[in-house]
């Protein structure tokens, strides 16, 4: 089998597990323009990227229709690169950044789908709100103060463990998360699982889950 072949193959296996309602973001983040067109082209319109420089270039590159997802964190000065096509960035992970989102989508006269990036890890390394952040931003963008973002969920990544327990609990308290915020205004995304943990992420409530090496091969 050739190249294409195989991440046809790959992609194919995944959607085929995934239930109807879950949505996948295919994260094309470190590999070329030719393995995420062989995507496209088995039929992925979703993809997600964690810089924005290769975004940017691989937004030129690709077909117009795609919608990118910003999965990485975001420094503020760097949202002007990609504010006037990306679909939804994931890592909100202060309230600065969503003022900045805010700004630059004004500029554009759009609307940018956003999710709360929520600190469910043990680890110290990954980012994300704590808790209570995550609500009273949320609170401060129902007051009306973000016009041209939409807040449509949240999105959490696990610790690195095979301790599967451990995964779940996290996983549960941003569902937990979830359905209080949803319950003052409606949200449609929980983002969480990748390759290792989606099946436990699904489990959970996950509705959108962010899936690279399973698709694309291990990453170097
Ligand atoms: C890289 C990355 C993924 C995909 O990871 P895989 O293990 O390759 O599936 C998902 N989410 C985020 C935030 C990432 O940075």
């Amino acid at each position: 089998m050739n190249n294409a072949e195989i991440l046809r193959e790959n992609y194919h296996k995944i959607i085929e597990q995934l239930p109807v309602d879950v949505q996948l973001v295919a994260v094309s983040k470190t590999n070329p323009i030719q393995a995420i067109q062989a995507v496209y082209d088995a039929g992925q319109r979703v993809f997600g990227e964690n810089k924005v420089q290769e975004l940017v270039g691989k937004y030129a590159a690709l077909p117009k229709d795609i919608q990118w997802h910003l999965i990485g964190h975001l420094q503020r000065n760097k949202v002007k690169y990609i504010a006037e096509f990306i679909d939804t960035i994931q890592s909100v992970d202060s309230e600065k950044l969503l003022e900045e989102i805010n700004t630059q989508a004004i500029k554009y006269n759009r609307v940018i789908k956003v999710l709360l990036q929520v600190k469910i890890a043990e680890e110290e390394t990954k980012s994300g709100l704590e808790l209570h952040e995550a609500k009273e931003l949320f609170q401060r963008y129902l007051q009306g103060d973000f016009c041209n973002v939409e807040i449509t969920g949240l999105m959490g990544m696990a610790t690195f463990t095979q301790q599967k327990e451990q995964v779940a609990k996290e996983f549960s308290y941003l569902k937990q998360l979830f359905d209080q915020l949803s319950a003052k205004k409606k949200l449609s995304t929980l983002s969480m699982g990748m390759s290792d943990d989606y099946q436990i992420a699904i489990a959970c409530g996950a509705n959108s889950v962010r899936i690279g090496s399973a698709i694309f091969g291990e990453r170097k």
